[in-house]
């Protein structure tokens, strides 16, 4: 049976993985002309069952040795003592197994996984799908005409596929009140593997090192209601100029680069709305179908259990896909519905809405990471955080492996 996937960032390498190892014929389109590899992108978390998930795939090994091993924080405030956070410690509260890696890094890692054992077809895109119920009819903007068995949408939260098939992003996007900016710059501060933050009343900024590149990122989140075009960099680019301008702390030596900085990202911290993310033989995977919000909900742990747990119900319900499509979204929607639930409470802590938190958040995270691991672990248990990222039970389909496609069961 032939699935397309759209999107080769996260979800859509790992559903590619584990579709080959039961047996389906998978197809990856992915819009970029190549595969992401190196030290691209932001940092991202994989917390406990994401990271089973990669280790049953082979790779967990591969993404702890190119973690970020940015495991310490200075958190800054105007006329307040700097405090020093162990960043280790909170994860290690949070979860059992966690790494961070920049996000280009994990991609490379997921794609290498299932090289050869999925399709893959870069620098193109879905341009029209039909499904008849039957089968999905798919035309690319290549000219290319294809018949998929199923097609799932993993690109993300401007999805393509959500668009064609479920609506526009104008119905479907929650604005959670915030926005994101992030891009390169050289490491003027001699950060290393340290991560230095500020935080004010409705902002937030925070600079990383890119380990052994002699880089940073410099990340810039706050509060706003704006208007902006999401395909015009230079307005956006003005834009936080316009709302960073007189900040002062190390700001201005921030935005000395923005100009010439060509990977910068900016986008309005929004939530995907969908009710369900499955219609007939299409589907949606990841920040696609249910971004809880760019950097505060948890989307790439929740985008790798999601596509592990599709891969193993498409294979259980084989010769129904359309149900074996329901069946994964009944059994990932209370994991869905605790992440959107975090995302807004993440949101209130790392942009402080009023002077209370400010005063206060950083001496409790410090705090925080220097209890003991167990108490740590009872303490996020009791909230959404401990939902998300510490108790997902990972469903186990490995007498659903076919092996035939050449790999041990895990
Ligand atoms: C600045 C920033 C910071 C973040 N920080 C964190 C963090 O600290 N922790 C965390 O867990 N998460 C974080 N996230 C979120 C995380 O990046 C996403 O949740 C995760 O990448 C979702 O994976 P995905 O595969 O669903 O989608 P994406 O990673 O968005 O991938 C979508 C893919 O689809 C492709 N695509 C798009 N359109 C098309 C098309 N028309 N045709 C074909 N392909 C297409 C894209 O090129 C991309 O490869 C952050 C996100 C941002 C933007």
């Amino acid at each position: 049976m032939k699935i397309l996937i759209s999107g080769a960032s996260v979800a859509g390498p790992v559903l590619a993985y584990w579709l080959h190892r039961y047996g389906f014929e998978p197809t990856v389109v992915e819009r970029t002309p190549a595969a992401r590899h190196g030290l691209g992108g932001h940092a991202v978390d994989l917390y406990g069952a994401a990271a089973e998930v990669t280790r049953r795939m082979g790779c967990w090994d591969t993404i702890e040795a190119a973690r970020t091993q940015l495991d310490s924080m200075t958190v800054e405030r105007f006329g307040r003592r700097p405090v020093e956070v162990d960043l280790s410690r909170i994860y290690a509260g949070i979860s059992s197994r966690h790494v961070e890696i920049l996000r280009g890094e994990l991609t490379k890692v997921l794609y290498d996984a299932g090289r050869g054992s999925a399709e893959y077809l870069f620098g193109d895109s879905i341009a029209s799908l039909h499904d008849d119920g039957e089968g999905v009819d798919v035309t690319f903007d290549s000219g290319l005409r294809r018949r998929f068995d199923l097609v799932i949408g993993a690109d993300g939260l401007h999805s393509n596929v959500r668009r064609l098939v479920f609506g526009s992003e104008e119905e479907l996007h929650r604005p959670l009140g915030g926005y994101l900016a992030v891009f390169s710059m050289p490491d003027v501060f001699g950060l290393g593997n340290h991560t230095l933050a500020h935080f004010s009343v409705g902002k937030l900024v925070g600079i990383y090192g890119v380990h052994q590149t002699g880089q940073v990122r410099a990340g810039f989140l706050f509060r706003g209601d704006l208007t902006y075009d999401h395909r015009d960099t230079d307005q956006q680019k003005a834009l936080l100029v316009k709302e960073f301008g007189d900040y002062g702390w190390k700001v201005p030596q921030l935005l000395e680069h923005l100009q010439p900085a060509e990977d910068f990202y900016f986008d309005s911290i929004a939530q995907v709305t969908l009710e369900s993310w499955v219609s007939g033989r299409v589907g949606l995977v990841g920040d696609a179908g249910y971004c809880p919000g760019p950097a505060v909900g948890g989307g790439t742990s929740l985008a790798v259990v999601a596509a592990y747990i599709l891969a193993g119900e498409l294979a259980a319900a084989r010769s129904d896909l359309p149900s074996g499509l329901r069946n994964y979204e009944r059994i990932i929607r209370p994991l869905v519905d605790s992440s959107r639930r975090l995302s807004p409470k993440v949101m209130g802590t790392v942009i402080p809405s009023n002077a209370l938190t400010v005063r206060l958040m950083p001496g409790a995270a410090a705090t925080l990471a220097k209890l003991p691991t167990a108490l740590q672990r009872l303490i996020w248990s009791q909230n959404a955080v401990g939902k998300v990222f510490s108790s997902t039970a990972l469903p186990d389909y490995s007498d659903l492996l076919q092996p035939e496609s050449g790999q041990p069961v895990p």
